[in-house]
Protein backbone atom coordinates (compact mmCIF):
# COMPACT_ATOMS: atom_id res chain seq x y z
CA UNK A 1 0.00 0.00 0.00
CA UNK A 2 3.00 2.64 0.95
CA UNK A 3 4.88 1.65 -2.65
CA UNK A 4 1.40 1.88 -4.26
CA UNK A 5 0.97 5.57 -2.99
CA UNK A 6 4.71 6.56 -3.34
CA UNK A 7 4.52 5.66 -6.77
CA UNK A 8 1.57 7.05 -7.79
CA UNK A 9 2.66 10.31 -6.09
CA UNK A 10 5.63 10.73 -8.12
CA UNK A 11 3.66 9.83 -11.19
CA UNK A 12 1.45 12.50 -10.65
CA UNK A 13 4.05 14.61 -9.18
CA UNK A 14 1.60 15.55 -6.54
CA UNK A 15 2.76 18.22 -4.09
CA UNK A 16 3.45 17.36 -0.19
CA UNK A 17 1.29 20.27 1.13
CA UNK A 18 -1.62 21.87 0.04
CA UNK A 19 -1.62 25.71 1.70
CA UNK A 20 -4.69 27.65 1.02
CA UNK A 21 -4.00 31.00 2.72
CA UNK A 22 -7.13 33.28 3.07
CA UNK A 23 -7.19 36.53 4.22
CA UNK A 24 -9.94 38.43 5.13
CA UNK A 25 -11.21 41.04 3.12
CA UNK A 26 -8.43 41.66 1.01
CA UNK A 27 -9.66 43.09 -2.15
CA UNK A 28 -8.12 42.81 -5.34
CA UNK A 29 -6.10 45.53 -6.08
CA UNK A 30 -4.93 45.77 -2.50
CA UNK A 31 -1.62 43.32 -2.57
CA UNK A 32 -0.17 45.48 -5.49
CA UNK A 33 -1.46 48.80 -3.87
CA UNK A 34 1.65 49.58 -2.18
CA UNK A 35 4.17 47.62 -4.20
CA UNK A 36 7.13 49.38 -4.10
CA UNK A 37 7.35 49.35 -0.33
CA UNK A 38 6.92 45.38 -0.17
CA UNK A 39 9.58 43.50 0.89
CA UNK A 40 11.25 40.49 -0.13
CA UNK A 41 9.82 37.16 -0.09
CA UNK A 42 5.99 37.79 0.61
CA UNK A 43 3.38 39.44 -1.81
CA UNK A 44 6.54 39.94 -4.24
CA UNK A 45 7.30 36.10 -4.00
CA UNK A 46 3.76 35.33 -5.08
CA UNK A 47 3.47 38.26 -7.96
CA UNK A 48 7.13 37.60 -9.14
CA UNK A 49 6.80 33.56 -9.34
CA UNK A 50 3.60 33.03 -9.15
CA UNK A 51 0.52 33.12 -11.49
CA UNK A 52 -1.43 36.11 -10.37
CA UNK A 53 -5.19 36.71 -11.32
CA UNK A 54 -6.18 40.41 -10.73
CA UNK A 55 -9.92 40.50 -12.09
CA UNK A 56 -11.37 37.62 -10.06
CA UNK A 57 -14.67 38.45 -8.69
CA UNK A 58 -16.94 36.89 -6.93
CA UNK A 59 -20.71 36.24 -8.04
CA UNK A 60 -22.55 35.86 -5.27
CA UNK A 61 -24.76 39.29 -4.03
CA UNK A 62 -24.04 39.04 0.28
CA UNK A 63 -20.07 38.83 0.13
CA UNK A 64 -19.63 38.02 3.60
CA UNK A 65 -17.14 35.96 5.70
CA UNK A 66 -18.81 33.10 6.16
CA UNK A 67 -20.21 33.37 2.39
CA UNK A 68 -16.60 33.57 0.91
CA UNK A 69 -14.90 31.29 2.88
CA UNK A 70 -17.52 28.43 1.62
CA UNK A 71 -17.48 29.32 -1.39
CA UNK A 72 -13.65 28.80 -1.35
CA UNK A 73 -14.05 25.50 0.00
CA UNK A 74 -16.58 23.91 -1.82
CA UNK A 75 -16.07 25.99 -5.27
CA UNK A 76 -19.85 26.77 -5.11
CA UNK A 77 -22.29 29.62 -4.11
CA UNK A 78 -24.57 29.99 -1.30
CA UNK A 79 -27.41 28.50 -3.45
CA UNK A 80 -24.95 25.29 -3.31
CA UNK A 81 -23.19 25.42 -0.43
CA UNK A 82 -26.36 27.00 2.19
CA UNK A 83 -24.05 29.57 3.87
CA UNK A 84 -26.34 32.62 2.76
CA UNK A 85 -25.39 34.49 5.56
CA UNK A 86 -22.99 34.63 8.50
CA UNK A 87 -26.63 35.15 10.80
CA UNK A 88 -29.46 33.66 9.52
CA UNK A 89 -33.24 33.38 10.90
CA UNK A 90 -34.00 29.41 11.73
CA UNK A 91 -38.03 28.92 11.45
CA UNK A 92 -37.84 25.78 13.62
CA UNK A 93 -35.66 27.29 16.30
CA UNK A 94 -37.82 30.71 16.05
CA UNK A 95 -34.16 32.69 16.68
CA UNK A 96 -31.05 34.21 14.77
CA UNK A 97 -28.62 31.89 14.62
CA UNK A 98 -24.88 32.00 13.46
CA UNK A 99 -23.53 29.86 10.69
CA UNK A 100 -21.44 26.90 12.41
CA UNK A 101 -22.84 27.00 15.66
CA UNK A 102 -24.09 23.46 16.56
CA UNK A 103 -25.83 22.29 19.68
CA UNK A 104 -24.47 19.20 19.12
CA UNK A 105 -20.56 19.84 20.31
CA UNK A 106 -19.20 21.88 22.97
CA UNK A 107 -16.06 24.37 22.91
CA UNK A 108 -12.87 21.85 24.77
CA UNK A 109 -11.59 25.04 26.88
CA UNK A 110 -14.24 26.17 29.43
CA UNK A 111 -14.73 30.11 29.49
CA UNK A 112 -13.47 30.42 25.91
CA UNK A 113 -16.65 30.91 24.08
CA UNK A 114 -18.39 34.13 23.08
CA UNK A 115 -18.42 36.78 26.24
CA UNK A 116 -21.77 39.03 24.85
CA UNK A 117 -20.28 41.72 27.14
CA UNK A 118 -17.16 42.40 25.17
CA UNK A 119 -17.80 40.40 22.17
CA UNK A 120 -17.51 42.89 18.76
CA UNK A 121 -18.73 41.12 16.37
CA UNK A 122 -22.11 41.18 16.32
CA UNK A 123 -22.30 38.05 14.01
CA UNK A 124 -21.26 36.04 16.77
CA UNK A 125 -23.27 37.36 19.44
CA UNK A 126 -25.68 35.87 17.42
CA UNK A 127 -24.98 32.43 18.36
CA UNK A 128 -27.01 30.38 21.15
CA UNK A 129 -24.49 27.89 21.79
CA UNK A 130 -20.64 27.89 22.21
CA UNK A 131 -20.33 24.64 20.07
CA UNK A 132 -18.84 24.90 16.19
CA UNK A 133 -18.84 22.28 13.61
CA UNK A 134 -19.15 22.45 9.66
CA UNK A 135 -22.36 20.10 10.09
CA UNK A 136 -24.28 23.35 8.41
CA UNK A 137 -22.15 23.26 5.23
CA UNK A 138 -24.47 21.67 2.74
CA UNK A 139 -21.84 20.30 0.26
CA UNK A 140 -17.86 18.96 0.07
CA UNK A 141 -15.16 20.96 0.19
CA UNK A 142 -12.03 20.24 -1.49
CA UNK A 143 -10.08 19.13 2.09
CA UNK A 144 -12.62 16.49 2.36
CA UNK A 145 -12.54 15.24 -1.50
CA UNK A 146 -8.41 14.97 -0.52
CA UNK A 147 -10.15 12.68 2.36
CA UNK A 148 -12.10 10.68 0.69
CA UNK A 149 -9.58 10.20 -2.56
CA UNK A 150 -6.32 9.70 -0.62
CA UNK A 151 -8.21 7.35 1.81
CA UNK A 152 -8.25 9.48 5.32
CA UNK A 153 -4.53 9.84 4.89
CA UNK A 154 -4.15 13.01 4.18
CA UNK A 155 -3.42 14.85 6.59
CA UNK A 156 -6.36 18.34 7.32
CA UNK A 157 -6.10 21.57 9.15
CA UNK A 158 -7.88 24.76 9.02
CA UNK A 159 -6.62 27.37 11.33
CA UNK A 160 -7.95 31.20 11.85
CA UNK A 161 -8.55 33.84 14.45
CA UNK A 162 -12.05 33.55 13.35
CA UNK A 163 -14.01 30.05 13.94
CA UNK A 164 -16.42 30.50 10.63
CA UNK A 165 -12.39 30.76 8.68
CA UNK A 166 -11.10 28.10 10.30
CA UNK A 167 -13.90 25.48 9.83
CA UNK A 168 -15.27 25.86 6.83
CA UNK A 169 -11.96 25.55 5.04
CA UNK A 170 -11.34 22.01 7.22
CA UNK A 171 -14.00 20.76 5.87
CA UNK A 172 -16.28 17.65 7.31
CA UNK A 173 -13.09 15.52 7.66
CA UNK A 174 -10.31 17.75 9.01
CA UNK A 175 -9.42 19.67 11.88
CA UNK A 176 -10.15 23.19 13.10
CA UNK A 177 -8.29 25.61 15.67
CA UNK A 178 -9.54 29.32 15.72
CA UNK A 179 -8.93 32.14 18.35
CA UNK A 180 -10.32 32.78 21.54
CA UNK A 181 -10.58 36.16 22.49
CA UNK A 182 -11.64 35.71 26.17
CA UNK A 183 -8.54 33.64 26.60
CA UNK A 184 -6.44 34.26 24.32
CA UNK A 185 -5.74 31.01 23.56
CA UNK A 186 -6.32 28.67 20.34
CA UNK A 187 -9.70 26.57 20.29
CA UNK A 188 -11.63 23.34 19.02
CA UNK A 189 -14.90 21.49 19.41
CA UNK A 190 -15.60 18.26 20.45
CA UNK A 191 -17.04 17.60 16.49
CA UNK A 192 -13.02 17.50 16.06
CA UNK A 193 -11.10 16.15 19.42
CA UNK A 194 -11.90 14.47 22.65
CA UNK A 195 -9.49 16.81 24.25
CA UNK A 196 -6.58 18.70 23.00
CA UNK A 197 -3.49 17.60 21.06
CA UNK A 198 -0.65 17.89 23.51
CA UNK A 199 1.27 20.39 21.26
CA UNK A 200 -1.89 22.49 21.51
CA UNK A 201 -2.19 22.43 25.44
CA UNK A 202 1.79 23.44 26.02
CA UNK A 203 1.04 26.35 23.29
CA UNK A 204 -2.20 27.62 24.80
CA UNK A 205 -0.15 27.01 28.40
CA UNK A 206 2.74 29.22 27.41
CA UNK A 207 0.38 31.98 26.83
CA UNK A 208 2.27 33.77 23.39
CA UNK A 209 -0.39 35.99 23.45
CA UNK A 210 1.43 37.89 26.63
CA UNK A 211 4.51 38.95 24.60
CA UNK A 212 1.60 41.71 23.14
CA UNK A 213 0.74 42.89 26.50
CA UNK A 214 1.23 46.62 27.44
CA UNK A 215 2.86 47.04 24.13
CA UNK A 216 1.31 49.14 20.81
CA UNK A 217 0.43 48.19 17.63
CA UNK A 218 3.64 51.14 16.07
CA UNK A 219 3.90 51.99 12.17
CA UNK A 220 6.39 49.26 10.60
CA UNK A 221 8.05 52.47 8.48
CA UNK A 222 8.42 55.84 9.12
CA UNK A 223 5.72 57.57 8.77
CA UNK A 224 6.47 59.99 5.95
CA UNK A 225 6.64 56.94 4.00
CA UNK A 226 3.07 56.26 4.10
CA UNK A 227 0.53 57.43 1.41
CA UNK A 228 -1.67 58.13 4.24
CA UNK A 229 0.84 59.23 6.70
CA UNK A 230 -0.40 62.90 7.18
CA UNK A 231 -4.28 61.28 7.79
CA UNK A 232 -4.36 59.34 10.85
CA UNK A 233 -6.75 61.12 13.18
CA UNK A 234 -9.95 61.05 10.62
CA UNK A 235 -13.31 61.62 12.02
CA UNK A 236 -15.18 58.35 10.78
CA UNK A 237 -12.89 55.79 12.12
CA UNK A 238 -13.97 53.55 14.68
CA UNK A 239 -12.46 55.23 17.67
CA UNK A 240 -12.53 52.29 20.71
CA UNK A 241 -11.57 53.13 23.92
CA UNK A 242 -8.38 52.27 25.10
CA UNK A 243 -7.26 50.98 21.48
CA UNK A 244 -7.92 54.82 19.90
CA UNK A 245 -7.80 56.35 16.06
CA UNK A 246 -4.10 57.04 16.17
CA UNK A 247 -0.82 55.40 16.23
CA UNK A 248 0.20 54.07 18.49
CA UNK A 249 -2.68 51.88 19.26
CA UNK A 250 -2.00 50.18 22.49
CA UNK A 251 -2.97 46.33 23.27
CA UNK A 252 -3.31 47.44 27.32
CA UNK A 253 -2.71 44.66 29.91
CA UNK A 254 -2.94 41.21 29.45
CA UNK A 255 -5.81 41.26 32.18
CA UNK A 256 -7.93 43.53 30.43
CA UNK A 257 -10.99 43.00 29.44
CA UNK A 258 -10.85 43.68 25.35
CA UNK A 259 -7.09 42.49 25.33
CA UNK A 260 -7.92 39.62 23.07
CA UNK A 261 -10.48 41.73 21.08
CA UNK A 262 -7.17 44.55 20.81
CA UNK A 263 -4.79 41.78 19.37
CA UNK A 264 -7.87 40.86 16.62
CA UNK A 265 -7.62 44.51 15.67
CA UNK A 266 -4.17 44.65 14.73
CA UNK A 267 -1.32 42.73 12.71
CA UNK A 268 -1.18 41.21 16.29
CA UNK A 269 -3.92 38.59 15.10
CA UNK A 270 -2.19 37.48 12.04
CA UNK A 271 1.37 37.20 13.83
CA UNK A 272 -0.74 34.78 16.65
CA UNK A 273 -2.06 33.14 14.04
CA UNK A 274 1.33 32.34 12.04
CA UNK A 275 2.61 31.03 15.24
CA UNK A 276 0.10 28.48 16.02
CA UNK A 277 0.22 27.59 12.34
CA UNK A 278 3.79 26.96 12.28
CA UNK A 279 3.95 24.91 15.78
CA UNK A 280 0.98 22.82 13.93
CA UNK A 281 3.12 22.40 10.95
CA UNK A 282 5.88 21.39 12.84
CA UNK A 283 4.13 19.01 15.42
CA UNK A 284 1.89 17.62 12.86
CA UNK A 285 3.97 16.55 10.48
CA UNK A 286 2.86 18.21 7.71
CA UNK A 287 4.16 17.55 3.86
CA UNK A 288 6.67 14.63 5.39
CA UNK A 289 5.57 12.22 3.39
CA UNK A 290 3.97 11.59 0.00
CA UNK A 291 0.35 11.48 0.80
CA UNK A 292 -0.90 15.49 0.01
CA UNK A 293 -1.37 17.12 3.49
CA UNK A 294 -3.92 20.40 3.60
CA UNK A 295 -3.67 23.39 5.67
CA UNK A 296 -5.55 26.06 5.31
CA UNK A 297 -4.87 29.58 7.13
CA UNK A 298 -7.46 32.48 7.47
CA UNK A 299 -5.60 35.52 8.48
CA UNK A 300 -8.27 37.93 9.99
CA UNK A 301 -6.91 41.11 11.19
CA UNK A 302 -6.80 42.85 7.69
CA UNK A 303 -11.26 42.65 7.92
CA UNK A 304 -10.68 44.18 11.64
CA UNK A 305 -8.70 47.08 10.14
CA UNK A 306 -10.94 47.34 6.86
CA UNK A 307 -14.32 47.40 9.47
CA UNK A 308 -12.85 49.59 12.42
CA UNK A 309 -10.59 52.25 10.02
CA UNK A 310 -11.37 51.56 6.10
CA UNK A 311 -8.83 49.98 3.38
CA UNK A 312 -7.78 54.02 2.43
CA UNK A 313 -6.15 54.54 6.21
CA UNK A 314 -2.54 54.48 7.82
CA UNK A 315 -4.20 51.48 9.82
CA UNK A 316 -4.88 49.93 6.92
CA UNK A 317 -1.94 50.60 4.54
CA UNK A 318 0.68 49.55 7.63
CA UNK A 319 -1.74 46.32 7.94
CA UNK A 320 -1.07 45.38 4.30
CA UNK A 321 3.13 46.21 4.46
CA UNK A 322 2.64 44.29 7.84
CA UNK A 323 0.96 41.21 6.26
CA UNK A 324 3.63 41.05 3.19
CA UNK A 325 5.55 40.09 6.73
CA UNK A 326 3.85 38.01 7.98
CA UNK A 327 3.72 35.95 4.34
CA UNK A 328 7.24 36.10 3.88
CA UNK A 329 8.02 34.21 7.47
CA UNK A 330 4.92 31.85 6.67
CA UNK A 331 6.99 31.21 3.00
CA UNK A 332 10.58 30.98 4.47
CA UNK A 333 9.31 28.44 7.47
CA UNK A 334 7.59 26.53 4.67
CA UNK A 335 10.25 26.59 2.24
CA UNK A 336 12.84 25.11 5.36
CA UNK A 337 10.56 22.37 6.74
CA UNK A 338 8.72 21.36 3.35
CA UNK A 339 9.89 22.94 0.40
CA UNK A 340 8.37 26.29 -1.50
CA UNK A 341 9.16 23.92 -4.83
CA UNK A 342 6.98 20.86 -2.55
CA UNK A 343 4.13 23.03 -1.52
CA UNK A 344 0.85 24.57 -3.93
CA UNK A 345 -0.05 27.85 -2.48
CA UNK A 346 -3.25 29.60 -3.03
CA UNK A 347 -3.97 32.79 -2.00
CA UNK A 348 -6.77 34.18 -1.98
CA UNK A 349 -9.54 36.45 -0.19
CA UNK A 350 -13.46 35.72 1.27
CA UNK A 351 -14.88 38.80 -0.15
CA UNK A 352 -13.12 42.76 -0.37
CA UNK A 353 -14.09 45.74 0.75
CA UNK A 354 -15.09 49.15 0.62
CA UNK A 355 -13.82 52.66 1.41
CA UNK A 356 -15.82 54.83 3.85
CA UNK A 357 -18.35 57.67 2.84
CA UNK A 358 -16.54 60.14 4.98
CA UNK A 359 -13.63 59.83 2.93
CA UNK A 360 -15.37 59.23 -0.47
CA UNK A 361 -17.59 62.32 0.39
CA UNK A 362 -13.93 64.47 1.08
CA UNK A 363 -13.17 63.69 -2.74
CA UNK A 364 -16.19 64.33 -4.22
CA UNK A 365 -18.65 61.26 -4.46
CA UNK A 366 -21.23 63.06 -2.38
CA UNK A 367 -23.98 59.98 -2.49
CA UNK A 368 -21.86 58.05 0.13
CA UNK A 369 -23.80 57.84 3.32
CA UNK A 370 -24.73 55.29 6.06
CA UNK A 371 -28.43 53.96 5.62
CA UNK A 372 -30.58 53.39 9.31
CA UNK A 373 -32.73 49.88 8.73
CA UNK A 374 -34.47 50.51 11.82
CA UNK A 375 -36.71 53.28 10.10
CA UNK A 376 -37.89 50.79 7.17
CA UNK A 377 -41.44 49.55 9.45
CA UNK A 378 -42.29 52.78 9.94
CA UNK A 379 -41.80 54.56 6.97
CA UNK A 380 -45.20 56.55 6.00
CA UNK A 381 -44.89 54.39 2.74
CA UNK A 382 -44.63 51.16 4.81
CA UNK A 383 -47.54 52.62 7.11
CA UNK A 384 -49.97 53.00 4.32
CA UNK A 385 -49.17 49.68 2.80
CA UNK A 386 -49.60 48.21 6.39
CA UNK A 387 -53.31 49.96 6.38
CA UNK A 388 -54.21 48.61 2.65
CA UNK A 389 -53.63 45.19 4.13
CA UNK A 390 -55.23 45.81 7.50
CA UNK A 391 -51.88 45.28 9.48
CA UNK A 392 -51.30 47.40 12.33
CA UNK A 393 -48.82 45.50 14.22
CA UNK A 394 -44.81 45.06 13.32
CA UNK A 395 -44.60 43.54 9.68
CA UNK A 396 -41.12 43.99 9.12
CA UNK A 397 -40.03 41.46 12.33
CA UNK A 398 -35.92 41.69 11.93
CA UNK A 399 -33.49 43.16 9.18
CA UNK A 400 -30.38 41.00 9.34
CA UNK A 401 -27.91 41.29 5.97
CA UNK A 402 -29.08 40.95 3.68
CA UNK A 403 -32.53 39.86 4.41
CA UNK A 404 -35.70 40.90 5.78
CA UNK A 405 -37.74 39.02 7.54
CA UNK A 406 -41.58 39.39 7.47
CA UNK A 407 -43.96 38.83 10.27
CA UNK A 408 -44.78 35.29 8.87
CA UNK A 409 -47.46 34.06 11.63
CA UNK A 410 -49.63 37.37 11.04
CA UNK A 411 -49.50 37.38 7.58
CA UNK A 412 -50.85 33.74 7.69
CA UNK A 413 -53.73 34.53 10.36
CA UNK A 414 -54.60 37.71 8.00
CA UNK A 415 -55.19 35.06 5.19
CA UNK A 416 -53.06 36.80 2.90
CA UNK A 417 -50.95 35.52 0.57
CA UNK A 418 -47.01 35.62 1.59
CA UNK A 419 -45.59 35.70 -2.15
CA UNK A 420 -48.09 39.38 -2.65
CA UNK A 421 -46.76 40.80 0.60
CA UNK A 422 -43.34 40.08 0.16
CA UNK A 423 -43.35 41.61 -3.33
CA UNK A 424 -45.94 44.74 -2.42
CA UNK A 425 -42.62 45.35 0.48
CA UNK A 426 -40.01 44.60 -1.84
CA UNK A 427 -41.94 47.27 -3.91
CA UNK A 428 -42.18 50.23 -1.51
CA UNK A 429 -38.78 49.30 -0.48
CA UNK A 430 -37.34 49.73 -3.33
CA UNK A 431 -38.69 53.57 -3.07
CA UNK A 432 -36.27 54.09 -0.18
CA UNK A 433 -33.06 56.78 -0.85
CA UNK A 434 -30.38 54.43 -0.75
CA UNK A 435 -32.04 50.79 -1.39
CA UNK A 436 -31.01 49.66 -5.10
CA UNK A 437 -32.96 46.58 -5.43
CA UNK A 438 -35.51 44.80 -2.58
CA UNK A 439 -36.08 41.25 -4.31
CA UNK A 440 -38.71 39.03 -2.81
CA UNK A 441 -37.80 35.22 -2.13
CA UNK A 442 -41.11 34.41 -3.73
CA UNK A 443 -40.02 36.21 -7.25
CA UNK A 444 -36.95 34.70 -7.01
CA UNK A 445 -38.33 30.84 -6.28
CA UNK A 446 -40.58 31.63 -8.96
CA UNK A 447 -38.11 32.57 -11.64
CA UNK A 448 -39.49 35.46 -13.20
CA UNK A 449 -37.05 38.04 -12.20
CA UNK A 450 -34.39 39.99 -15.24
CA UNK A 451 -31.62 37.99 -15.69
CA UNK A 452 -28.90 40.97 -15.14
CA UNK A 453 -25.62 40.28 -13.36
CA UNK A 454 -27.04 41.55 -10.38
CA UNK A 455 -29.59 39.92 -9.96
CA UNK A 456 -28.14 36.52 -10.80
CA UNK A 457 -26.25 37.48 -7.93
CA UNK A 458 -29.15 37.31 -5.89
CA UNK A 459 -30.44 33.64 -7.19
CA UNK A 460 -27.03 32.56 -6.23
CA UNK A 461 -27.62 33.58 -2.72
CA UNK A 462 -30.89 31.88 -2.52
CA UNK A 463 -31.44 29.04 -0.26
CA UNK A 464 -35.09 28.23 0.29
CA UNK A 465 -34.09 26.77 3.54
CA UNK A 466 -32.14 29.81 5.07
CA UNK A 467 -32.75 32.91 3.01
CA UNK A 468 -34.71 35.27 4.30
CA UNK A 469 -37.87 36.53 2.80
CA UNK A 470 -36.57 39.98 0.73
CA UNK A 471 -33.00 40.21 -0.15
CA UNK A 472 -31.95 44.06 0.08
CA UNK A 473 -29.21 45.29 -2.42
CA UNK A 474 -28.17 49.05 -1.05
CA UNK A 475 -26.86 51.46 -3.48
CA UNK A 476 -23.28 51.65 -4.73
CA UNK A 477 -21.31 53.22 -1.54
CA UNK A 478 -24.15 52.91 1.12
CA UNK A 479 -24.02 50.84 3.87
CA UNK A 480 -25.49 49.81 7.36
CA UNK A 481 -22.37 51.17 9.89
CA UNK A 482 -24.30 49.98 13.30
CA UNK A 483 -22.57 46.56 13.92
CA UNK A 484 -25.02 46.02 17.06
CA UNK A 485 -24.44 48.94 18.84
CA UNK A 486 -20.38 49.19 17.87
CA UNK A 487 -20.43 52.11 15.62
CA UNK A 488 -17.90 50.69 12.62
CA UNK A 489 -16.35 52.93 9.70
CA UNK A 490 -16.82 50.38 6.56
CA UNK A 491 -18.97 47.63 6.18
CA UNK A 492 -18.63 45.01 3.45
CA UNK A 493 -21.41 42.26 1.85
CA UNK A 494 -23.09 44.08 -1.39
CA UNK A 495 -22.78 42.84 -4.66
CA UNK A 496 -20.56 45.70 -6.22
CA UNK A 497 -17.17 45.30 -7.02
CA UNK A 498 -15.37 46.87 -4.37
CA UNK A 499 -17.14 43.96 -2.12
CA UNK A 500 -16.71 41.44 -5.37
CA UNK A 501 -13.42 41.74 -5.93
CA UNK A 502 -10.25 39.58 -4.54
CA UNK A 503 -7.17 38.76 -5.36
CA UNK A 504 -6.38 34.75 -6.65
CA UNK A 505 -2.71 34.03 -6.39
CA UNK A 506 -1.19 30.04 -7.26
CA UNK A 507 2.49 29.64 -6.49
CA UNK A 508 5.01 27.18 -5.62
CA UNK A 509 4.71 23.11 -7.11
CA UNK A 510 4.96 22.85 -10.61
CA UNK A 511 3.66 26.62 -11.12
CA UNK A 512 5.04 29.20 -13.49
CA UNK A 513 4.84 32.76 -13.06
CA UNK A 514 2.12 34.85 -15.08
CA UNK A 515 -0.79 37.45 -14.89
CA UNK A 516 -3.73 37.19 -15.74
CA UNK A 517 -6.37 39.83 -16.45
CA UNK A 518 -9.54 38.36 -17.68
CA UNK A 519 -12.17 37.59 -15.89
CA UNK A 520 -12.31 34.55 -13.70
CA UNK A 521 -14.26 33.74 -10.21
CA UNK A 522 -13.09 32.53 -6.85
CA UNK A 523 -15.09 29.07 -7.00
CA UNK A 524 -12.61 28.13 -9.81
CA UNK A 525 -9.99 27.55 -7.13
CA UNK A 526 -11.23 24.54 -5.80
CA UNK A 527 -11.57 22.32 -9.29
CA UNK A 528 -8.29 23.94 -9.99
CA UNK A 529 -7.21 22.02 -7.02
CA UNK A 530 -9.03 19.48 -7.45
CA UNK A 531 -7.90 18.60 -11.16
CA UNK A 532 -3.86 19.35 -10.18
CA UNK A 533 -4.24 16.61 -7.32
CA UNK A 534 -6.46 14.21 -9.87
CA UNK A 535 -9.53 14.67 -7.32
CA UNK A 536 -12.87 14.73 -8.46
CA UNK A 537 -14.31 18.03 -7.75
CA UNK A 538 -16.00 19.08 -4.31
CA UNK A 539 -19.80 17.92 -4.68
CA UNK A 540 -21.74 21.02 -5.73
CA UNK A 541 -18.60 22.96 -7.36
CA UNK A 542 -19.56 25.55 -10.20
CA UNK A 543 -15.89 26.99 -10.84
CA UNK A 544 -14.19 25.71 -13.63
CA UNK A 545 -10.39 24.51 -13.64
CA UNK A 546 -8.03 27.34 -14.38
CA UNK A 547 -6.09 26.60 -17.21
CA UNK A 548 -3.33 28.52 -16.76
CA UNK A 549 -2.66 26.50 -13.28
CA UNK A 550 -3.49 23.51 -14.69
CA UNK A 551 -1.54 23.53 -18.25
CA UNK A 552 -3.75 22.98 -20.57
ZN1 LIG B 1 -14.55 38.32 5.98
Amino acid sequence: MVLFSASLAAETEMPKLVLQLTVDQLRGDLPTRYRDRLGEGGFRYLLDRGIHYSNAHYQHANTETIVGHASLATGSVPAGHGMVANVWYDHELGRLVYNIEDPDYHLLSAGAGVDKKTEIDPTLKAAGVDGRSPNAILASTLSDEMAIHFGGRSKIFGVSVKDRGAVTMAGHAGKAFWFSKSTTEFVTSSYYYPKYPDWVKEWNLAKPAKAFANTNWTLLHDRSTYLFGDSDDRAWETSFPGFGRTFPHAFGPSDSKYFGTFLTLSPAGDKLTLDFAKILIEKEELGQDEIPDYLSISFSSTDYVGHLFEPSSLEGEDNILQLDRTLAELFTFVDKTIGLDNTLIVLSADHGGPETPGYLNSLGLKDAHYFEPDKMDRAPAMMRLKQRFGISEELITKYYHPYVYLNRELIAKMGLEQADVENAVAAELMKFRGISMAVSSSALASNRLPDTLLMRSVLNNYNHKRSGDIYLVFEPHVFINDMDGLEVAATHGSPWRYDTHVPIFFAGKGIKSGKVHRAVTPYDIAPTLAALLGLKPPSASIGEPLREVTGN
